[in-house]
């Protein structure tokens, strides 16, 4: 899960990292408030989970508490590639002198962190990492060991930083480890004028997987965007929406993915991915059905299973009560392979839902999908 820049930022200044001062909320009128109290002149951030806020326009230095409010205005409500701008936070401008970047990524196939750094750092580092990666520095760091002082200089000196960023990037690494992340970055941090080193926007990816010892931030506080990803975050279910017509059921992580493929490669485009996991009963189905309908771009949902250790009359019994319970209003193409799959197909046909077809095989039911919905 990503967290906001204001959640980063304090995180940073828990542990030890000189942010400047700041203030968030939703409210215009507080940020005039918010601007007299940090001296007038501030910068206006939207707090979205995206990158590239300052170049959409989402972070702009604003003269006084009037001018503060009325940018406040301008920002809150914008959407910043898909993310809708609920908060803003109103931070001390900061005269920079030169940005920085700095992260810590897990690198699944090495099974290792990498340190990313660069003296030249700022809104371009994309752009500098794809035209001059040498000036991008790449330092595995052992995960046993982690960043000691010694290994945080090792870094520093590989990407030209200056010594004074060392500090910094030992306490970045205990961010990382003790709040269970999968990333923290710093972009930019900067040495201000006066000679401050200062993180200026910060982004960590939590690690979910420690969600039960990480109980700092709530439900809502982490709460997906996408409404429809909320809804199934709240039931526990793994969906991501997509952009696309046919709604997208299975279980099995792998099993999912592939359907997703098969929908693609019948020309239509999947509307999201669900994996309703292995147990899948009825009330998983249930909940994942009233996700997948709730979907308005849906047009046909498909719904792909081999059953395994759940057998398919299970699975089926489940599809059957959950019909009952959620009442589909768009065509539904079933699946059933695997583990009593013959009887799981016969629970359907008893049951003989005049919006359930089933199909064989997965393509088969990939292209019966397809084409209902682009004919619905
Ligand atoms: P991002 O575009 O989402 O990465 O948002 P950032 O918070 O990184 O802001 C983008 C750019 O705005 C930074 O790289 C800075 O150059 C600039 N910026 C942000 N805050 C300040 C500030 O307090 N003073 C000045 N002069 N520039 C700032
Ligand atoms: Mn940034």
């Amino acid at each position: 899960m990503d967290l906001f820049e204001h959640q980063a930022r304090e995180l940073f200044e828990e542990h030890g990292i000189s942010v400047p001062r700041a203030e968030v909320t939703d409210s215009p009128e507080e940020v005039r408030a918010i601007a007299r109290r940090l001296g007038g002149r501030v910068v206006v951030k939207a707090q979205v989970r995206t990158g590239g806020r300052g170049r959409a326009g989402g972070v702009r230095i604003a003269a006084d508490p009037a001018a503060a409010e009325l940018t406040a205005r301008q920002i809150l409500g914008m959407d910043i590639k898909g993310h809708p701008v609920r908060t803003v936070m109103v931070a001390e401008p900061v005269e920079i002198e030169s940005e920085f970047y700095v992260s810590y990524v897990l690198d699944r196939g090495a099974g290792r962190f990498l340190a990313i750094a660069s003296a030249e750092g700022g809104a371009d580092i994309e752009e500098v990492a794809a035209t001059r990666p040498e000036a991008v520095a790449r330092v595995p760091v052992d995960p046993a060991q982690g960043v000691t002082s010694a290994k945080a200089a090792e870094i520093a000196d590989a990407a030209g930083l200056l010594a004074r960023t060392v500090d910094v990037l030992v306490r970045l690494w205990e961010v990382l480890v003790r709040e269970d992340a999968l990333l923290v970055e710093v972009n930019p941090l900067v040495r201000t004028e006066q000679g401050r080193i200062l993180a200026l926007d910060g982004k960590v990816t939590l690690d979910d997987n420690a969600a039960f010892r990480q109980t700092r931030w709530g439900e809502t506080e982490l709460a997906p965007d996408d409404p429809l990803e909320a809804a199934a975050a709240a039931k526990g279910l793994t969906y991501v929406k997509l952009d696309g017509e046919v709604g997208v059921i299975g279980n099995g992580a792998g099993l999912v993915m592939s359907t997703l493929d098969v929908v693609a490669g019948c020309g239509a485009r999947p509307a999201n991915f669900l994996d309703i996991g292995g147990g899948a009963s009825a009330h998983v189905m249930a909940d994942g059905l009233s996700v997948v309908l709730a979907d308005p771009d849906v047009k046909s949902v498909l719904v792909n299973v081999f059953g395994g250790i759940t057998a398919c009359d299970a699975v089926a019994e489940g599809i059957v009560r959950a019909l009952d319970s959620v009442r589909p209003t768009k065509h539904l193409v079933v699946r059933l392979d695997g583990n009593n799959a013959a009887r799981g197909r016969a629970v359907l046909d008893a049951r003989a839902h005049p919006l359930v077809q089933q199909a064989t095989t997965m393509d088969g039911a990939a292209r019966r999908a397809a084409e209902l919905a682009h004919t619905a």
